[in-house]
């Protein structure tokens, strides 16, 4: 995969770890980035959500919250003010990347036995999306190949977990960050964005002149 392609991917995976819950985020996650689910997977979401299925039958609410998961548990910081359960978060790796089905019971009401009202069990497959492995004989090793962008962006963010992080100023009470979950493109990045680093700066400047704004302006004036 080259940068750019992956820095493609990356964009969108980001977009999709901060969507908001409402129908119109979805909406307005889908029309940015087409390609990056299948087109009937988005279009089973949409009736989806439409029908108010729960969380647990629909992909698209459901690995939000296994990726924001998988972010908190992967920042320092954030894990250390949350708790996060690291075998919980390499099921969800296993279901999202293609390796183990995502089959659930979805209970529905059926209208069966003279009217009577019986929750029925049905088998319902979250995703369809089985990723195979190709073993590479010169190199010893399986290849993985994804089915869908989405899992070959994870598979990429995977690789260098350290990316993924979150913006400090997420729970900042003055300018709360809207897009926390980031992908740092640099070791150092510490911010989701310019914007917000700067916030983070001219916080601490005004901090600084708030305690030590009165002395530095007697001395400059006794200099005088
Ligand atoms: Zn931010």
């Amino acid at each position: 995969m080259n940068d750019l392609a992956r820095r493609k991917l990356f964009r969108a995976l980001q977009d999709y770890v901060n969507t908001g819950d409402s129908f119109d985020s979805f909406r307005r996650f889908r029309t940015k980035w087409p390609m990056f689910f299948h087109e009937a997977d988005y279009e089973e979401v949409e009736q989806q959500i439409r029908a108010g299925v729960e969380e647990e039958a629909c992909f698209f609410p459901k690995y939000k919250s296994y990726l924001r998961a998988i972010w908190e548990q992967s920042d320092r910081q954030a894990a250390s003010r949350r708790q996060s359960d690291p075998s919980r978060n390499a099921d969800r790796l296993l279901i999202m990347l293609g390796v183990r089905d995502d089959l659930i019971f979805n209970y529905t009401q059926d209208m069966m036995v003279e009217d009577m009202m019986v929750a029925t069990p049905h088998l319902h497959y979250v995703n369809t999306w089985f990723a195979r492995y190709i073993p590479d004989w010169r190199s010893g090793e399986f290849i993985y190949k994804a089915v869908v962008p989405f899992q070959e962006a994870l598979f990429a963010l995977f690789k260098s977990s350290w990316r993924a992080r979150i913006c400090p100023l997420e729970d900042d009470c003055n300018s709360p960050c809207s897009t926390p979950y980031f992908i740092a493109e640099k070791p150092r990045q510490k911010y989701c964005s310019t914007e917000c680093s700067n916030i983070a700066k001219s916080k601490v400047r005004n901090k600084w002149w708030s305690k030590h704004g009165k002395s530095w302006r007697k001395k400059r004036n006794l200099k005088k």
